[in-house]
């Protein structure tokens, strides 16, 4: 994350990009190219110089952008307020379906006490709940105890 946010648009999917062409193309340091590179941005083959295929960098690109849109880390909840990913306070969240499998987590936050909301989906709870001690509605208990 940062203040650059590559467009995959810009990207040609049927040519091939070397780390530094890429690095050009979006304004970006050879360097975070590296790091895209260890994060999964997969090469054609391990010759030297290195090439990526436009359309795997596409790809990559819109992936990451839409992992950006969720800051939180486990056990943290956006706060409008604060405007940034907080704890909560206590450690306690209430969870709120809406649907069998999804729902919203419910906590206030741990610097300024606003109620903050995460929505959720209940199969991948465990994944972001970190250390939070999560209340659920009684019909829900055995699933998620399961
Ligand atoms: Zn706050």
């Amino acid at each position: 994350m940062g203040k650059h946010r590559p467009n995959h648009r810009r990207v040609k999917t049927h040519r091939n990009y070397s780390v530094e062409e890429i690095a050009r193309l979006f304004g970006i340091h050879k360097n975070t190219v590296h790091n895209w590179i260890k994060d999964g941005l997969s090469p054609i083959d391990n010759k030297r110089p290195l090439l990526i295929l436009g359309s795997h960098l596409a790809e990559f690109i819109k992936t990451r952008r839409e992992k950006s849109k969720s800051p939180c880390q486990p056990g943290e909840l956006y706060c409008l307020r604060c405007r940034a990913p907080r704890t909560v306070a206590e450690n306690m969240a209430d969870y709120s379906p809406d649907t069998e499998t999804t729902g919203n987590l419910i906590a206030l936050c741990s610097e300024c006490g606003t109620i903050m909301n995460r929505r959720v989906n209940l199969s991948k709870i465990n994944d972001i709940r970190g250390e939070i001690d999560i209340s659920f509605p009684e019909d829900l208990q055995h699933i998620v105890n399961s």
